[in-house]
Formats: structure tokens, sequence, C-alpha cells
């Protein structure tokens, strides 16, 4: 085994460019052959439970045949045809979707979160320019926010690390702080919070002259950014600035929805109506590619009420793509009848509390979590929340993997390019012994790695 295992890691050097991959020869990617519920299994038949859910997506877990069969028998019946037209798995989502939504949607189908991004901006100028605001273009988006890799939803990331090789990056796109509590950009105290980051949004909407704005595009809880939880109220400040300003406020649930967060979507903590929303990863539990605009029903009736109006000028050969629908109905299906959104506040909860006992370590700073999306942000000390080195974090994750059989993720300020956050967002089917697991390997490595 060992054997085919280092032909594999051999080939995977000549023929393979990771995704944020160093090319070198002692990077050694898990070779992954096979994945059950929240354990993945590499070609040397090592166990681990996936606490990430690969990329955040596996939410309904590995393996499960219902999925399979759902794309199978749709594959036989009709492998493909492009929503310039219609299908029936297209259509049956698209009402299962506003369902889950709460609320009259119109939805547009494409192929990954950055691509869905894409769509909500072009919708949203188009929008305006159809009402006669074509001044309106600037997308407005929070610092140490993710919203993708393509030229639009990179430009809207509000993490410089990532882009400034690859500038220049799509035009229009501004940036404003973000909720960081444990950081306040605005010097608060989360016990006295007056949400002055929201109203560094309704600041920066009146600097850049509101007439020019087309949207503001947030996550409900920053994820990849260091996991980051606004305080309760936030979104609905959010949601009352943009309506004051008639800009349009896309909320990007690409991570947060389909239950990450204990909620069916992340904006429902908040009980707002975003005007826009994008997923993808969980729409699937990531088995095939799909992704999703879902558009208030009032602003897709701009784009068709009469001759005048334009059509919106935007297709993929591959968005809405049959079989990819039919597996989501059916994981959409199976995470209801399995109440998996209940599930994953429960373990949250609980995986929050045992989690606590890490505060007594003078270098874990911040705990924050929502369903099962946590992170642990490890400091210096905690006087000045200066970030640990990136290297104590990377030991974590090894030692978490080698000795603890867990894999988990790192995400941080990479504006600053701190990566001093660890994350934890497994399957939301996950059991409890499951979790135990988890909660140990993380205990015993910030005890022996950062030895007090
Ligand atoms: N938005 C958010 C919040 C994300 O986390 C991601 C990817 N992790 C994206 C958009 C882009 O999604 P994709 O990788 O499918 O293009």
């Amino acid at each position: 085994m060992k054997e085919t295992s280092e032909m594999y890691l051999e080939k995977d050097q000549q023929y393979i460019w990771h995704a944020m991959g160093k090319k070198n020869s002692s990077f050694r990617p898990l070779i992954v052959e096979k994945a059950e519920g929240v354990w993945v299994e590499d070609v040397e038949q090592n166990r681990y439970i996936d606490a990430m859910s690969g990329l955040w997506c596996v939410n309904i877990g590995y393996g499960r045949e219902e999925l399979v069969d759902a794309a199978s028998e749709q594959m036989k019946k009709m492998a493909y045809y492009p929503m310039s037209h219609s299908h029936v798995p297209a259509i049956e989502l698209g009402e299962q979707l506003n369902n889950w939504l709460d609320g009259e949607y119109v939805i547009f189908f494409s192929n990954s979160g950055s691509e869905a991004n894409e769509v909500a901006f072009k919708i949203a100028r188009q929008f305006h320019h159809q009402k006669g605001e074509s001044g309106r273009y600037k997308i407005l988006s929070r610092y140490r926010s993710y919203h993708g890799n393509t030229m639009g939803a990179l430009a809207a990331t509000g993490q410089a690390q990532r882009k400034y090789k690859y500038e220049p990056l799509a035009n229009g796109f501004i940036h404003t702080v973000p909720p960081d509590c444990y950081h306040c950009p605005m010097n608060e105290k989360p016990e006295s919070c007056h949400f002055e980051c929201a109203k560094m949004i309704d600041q920066t909407l009146t600097w850049e002259l509101d007439e020019t704005v087309a949207a503001v595009i947030m996550e409900p809880m920053i994820t990849g950014g260091g996991v980051l939880i606004p305080p309760e109220g936030y979104l609905q400040e959010v949601e009352k600035i943009c309506k004051r300003h008639g800009v349009l406020l896309i909320i990007d649930e690409v991570i947060c929805g389909f239950g990450r967060t204990g909620e069916k979507f992340g904006f429902m903590h908040e009980g707002i109506k975003p005007d826009i929303i994008t997923m993808a990863k969980g729409i699937t539990s990531g088995y095939l590619p799909l992704a999703a605009t879902a558009v208030k029903k009032e602003i897709f009736d701009a784009f068709s009420r009469s001759e005048q109006y334009e059509h919106f000028r935007h297709i993929n050969t591959f968005g809405g793509n049959p079989a990819a629908c039919a597996l989501a109905i059916k994981n959409l299906e199976l995470l209801e009848k399995e109440q998996m959104v209940q599930q994953s506040q429960k373990s949250g909860d609980y995986l929050g509390e045992e989690m606590k006992e890490l505060y007594q370590h003078p270098n874990v700073g911040d705990i924050r979590s929502k369903g099962l999306l946590m992170g642990i942000e490890f400091v210096e000390d905690k006087l000045t929340r200066k970030p640990i080195d990136v290297a104590c974090i990377n030991q974590l994750i090894t030692h978490c993997k080698e000795e603890g059989g867990v894999i988990i993720g790192k995400n941080g300020d990479t504006v600053a390019g701190f990566n001093n956050v660890l994350t934890l967002a497994p399957p939301l089917c996950i059991e409890k012994e499951e979790l135990n697991t988890i909660i140990s390997a993380v205990k015993k490595a910030v005890k022996e790695v950062l030895i007090t």
C-alpha cells in the first residue's frame, strides 16, 4: 500500500496543480480514495474525520447512495439540456429552494459560488439600469470577506493577499470594515456595541455617493476570513441601511447556507429578506457542481415587465445541469427529513460548550461559533491579542491529523497575512461520539503543541 501511495504521490507531483498548494517536494497531499459519513480514507487506508466537510460543503455527509441514485437515474433519462429552455429537475429544485428560502424568489442556476456571485453583480447592475439609474454600478463589500476566484468575485473579496498578484480586477468594487468583535475596528466593546461597523456601511455609501452604488454583498457570518460572527441585530441594521440608500442587499450563503449555521440559511438568524441570495456548496453537499442566485420576484419582474425591458444577457453551458439538480432535490429532501438543520444547531451548541475549556489556555484568544461553524483564534497573549505565529497553527493542524485522526482547517486575516484561526465545519450528520473525537483531538493538540 505504501508503494502505491508513493507512486500516486510521484504522479501527483508531476501532473497536478493543487488549489492553494505549494508545488514543492515536501508537500504531501492526502490522496483520498473512499468516504463515508464524516470519515475519509486515503490510499494507505488511514481513516480521518473530515471536520471541514471538504471545503465546507459536504453538509449531508459522504457516501449517500440516495443522492448517487437520483443523479444516475436523471442521467439515464436526460443527461443534459440548457437552461435557455427548461427541464423538470430545475423547475422542481426552483420550487424547493423557494420553500427553503421562505419567500418569493426566482432562481438563476450556475456552477460555482464565484459564478453565482458574478450573476448577482450583473443582475444588480442591470436592475438599476432598467429603472433609469444607470449610474449605480459599484458593489460594496467588507474587508476580510471572500466571495470567489473570478475577476468580479475576487474584486469583491476583501483579502488583499489573495488579489494583488492578479490586478487589475473588475472595476467598481469598494470595501468597508467587517464586524470583527474580537478586534473591533471601531474600538467598541461587545457588551456595549452600537453597531458602529454597520454604521460605517451607511457612512461609506454616503461618501461614495449612494446613487453610484448598485449593491452591498456580505456573508451572514464571514467564514473563510476567520469565522467572524456579527453582533446580534447587525444584519437587520444593514438591511435598513441598504433600503435607505436604494441599494440591493446580496447575501452570500455559499458556506452558511443549507444548515451550516443551525438555520436553513445564515440570514434567517435575523429574519431579514435579502434582495439576492447566492448559494453553492451545500446545495448538492458537494456531490456535483451546482450553484444558484435567488432573486426577489420584484427584481425579476423589472426584467420581464414589458417589451421595453431588456432580458438578462447571461448564459452558461452547464448551469442547472439536470443530474446536479436531481441530486440537489434529493439532498434537500434528506436534509429536511433527517432534521439536519436542527442537528447542526444541537451539535454546534454541544461543540461550543465543550470547547469553552480551551479558554483556560493562554494562547486561546477567542472561540466563535454558530451551528456547526467554528473558529478558534490563537494569540501570542490575551492582552495584546497579537496573532500567534502561523507555524504553530500548522503544527496544531498536523497534530490533529496525525495524532487525533481529524482534519481541520485554518483561516484568518489574510490581508494582514495572519492565518491564526483554526476552523471546524464538520458534516451536519456528525454523531456525538465523532464530535468527541474532534474535541479531544483539538484539546490534545493545543496542550501538546502550545506548551505553557
Ligand atoms: N463565497 C463564499 C463565501 C465562499 O466561501 C466561496 C468559496 N469558498 C465562494 C463564494 C466561491 O465559491 P466557489 O469556490 O464554488 O467558486
